[in-house]
C-alpha cells in the first residue's frame, strides 16, 4: 500500500503519538529554539534528537532557523502554523497530566491571563459552541481507508511497553497513554466504546501480543479496569483523556493534506464533526494560543 492512502487520523497518530516528538515539541512551545536547548533540557542523545527533529521538519511542524554564535552557524529551529496548531493537543496533555497523575512537586496552574485564574480545560465544540464530553459524540470510520497496520509497517518502531523517561519529569503519565501509537490507538478506540480484546484487535489489526501489553499497562495506570466478563472499560482516568484525542483527531483533520478521512468525531447534538474549543471554566471564555500563562523551564 502507498503511503499517501494512509488515513488522516492514522497518519496524525504516526507523527505524533510518539514520546521524543511529543515532548520536543512540548520543548518549542515552552520557548526552546535551539539544537542545544533541547539537548539541554531533554537530555537526549544526539541521534535520537537529531532523527526526531528531522521527522520534524519533514512533516512540516518545525522550520529550520539557522544562528550565528561566536561567528558560527548552529542548528535552529521554529515552529510552523502547523506545529504552532498543536497547541490544544499540548495544553489538554497538561491538564490531563496536573489532574489525574499524582506526582511530589505539583504541575504549575494553567492560569488563563484574561481573567487571571487557575483552571481546568474544558472542551467545547465550536460548531455549536456546547460543552462536549466522550458521551456526547458518534465515532464514524471510513471502511475503505487503511488504518494503523499500514502505519506499523511504515514505522517498524518499539512495540514493547519501555518509554523514555522525561527528565523534567513533565509529563510521564500523559507520556504512557499518548507517547506511542498502539497505546494512543488502543485508548482511542476504547473512548468510541470498543471493550473485547477481540474487537481492539479486530478493529486496530494489532497483534495480540502488542494489544495485551498495552492493556494490561491501561488496566496498571488505573486508565482501563478489566471485569469479570474479561471486557475493558475506561475508568474516570481513562475517559478524563478524551480532551486529548479530540484534539489529535481535530489536528489530523486539520492538516490532512489531501490523506482521505479515516475516522470522524462526530458531535451528536448539532451533527457537525467536532472541532474543538477549549475553554476556561470560570469566565466561559474561548482560549486562543496566546491564552494560557506560558510555564517557566528551569
Ligand atoms: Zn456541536
Ligand atoms: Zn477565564
Amino acid at each position: 500500500m502507498r503511503p499517501q492512502e494512509l488515513g488522516a487520523v492514522g497518519r496524525g497518530l504516526g507523527l505524533l503519538a510518539d514520546t521524543w516528538t511529543l515532548l520536543i515539541l512540548q520543548r518549542a512551545f515552552l520557548g526552546v529554539s535551539r539544537y542545544a536547548g533541547w539537548r539541554e533540557t531533554l537530555n537526549i542523545s544526539d541521534a535520537t534528537l537529531s532523527s526526531r527533529l528531522r521527522g520534524l521538519v519533514g512533516a512540516g511542524l518545525l522550520e529550520p532557523r539557522p544562528y550565528q554564535e561566536n561567528g558560527r552557524e548552529r542548528r535552529g529551529y521554529a515552529l510552523t502554523e502547523r506545529g504552532g496548531d498543536l497547541w490544544k493537543l499540548l495544553l489538554t496533555t497538561w491538564d490531563w497530566e496536573k489532574n489525574w497523575v499524582p506526582r511530589e512537586v505539583p504541575l504549575p496552574d494553567i492560569v488563563h491571563r484574561d481573567c487571571g485564574r487557575a483552571t481546568r480545560v474544558l472542551v467545547h465544540c465550536a460548531a455549536c459552541g456546547d460543552a462536549v464530553g466522550p458521551r456526547d459524540t458518534l465515532v464514524e470510520r471510513s471502511p475503505c481507508a487503511p488504518g494503523l497496520e499500514t502505519l506499523s509497517r511504515q514505522h517498524p518502531r518499539r512495540t514493547r511497553g519501555t518509554l523514555p523517561a522525561d527528565p523534567l519529569s513533565f509529563l510521564p503519565g500523559a507520556m504512557e497513554i499518548i507517547g506511542d501509537r498502539w497505546g494512543a490507538a488502543v485508548l482511542g478506540a476504547s473512548l468510541t466504546g470498543i471493550r473485547a480484546f477481540s474487537a481492539f484487535a479486530q478493529e486496530l489489526s494489532i497483534s495480540p501480543e502488542v494489544l495485551s501489553d498495552r492493556l494490561r499497562r491501561f488496566v496498571a495506570l488505573g486508565v482501563l479496569t478489566r471485569r469479570g466478563d474479561g471486557e475493558y472499560r475506561l475508568t474516570d482516568k481513562g475517559r478524563a483523556s478524551f480532551p486529548i484525542h479530540a484534539c489529535l483527531v481535530d489536528w489530523s483533520h486539520r492538516w490532512a493534506d489531501g490523506h482521505p478521512v479515516d475516522l470522524t468525531v462526530r458531535h451528536r447534538a448539532c451533527g457537525e464533526p467536532l472541532r474543538v474549543r477549549l475553554c476556561c471554566e470560570h469566565c466561559g471564555q474561548a482560549f486562543d494560543r496566546g491564552s494560557v500563562a506560558p510555564v517557566r523551564l528551569r
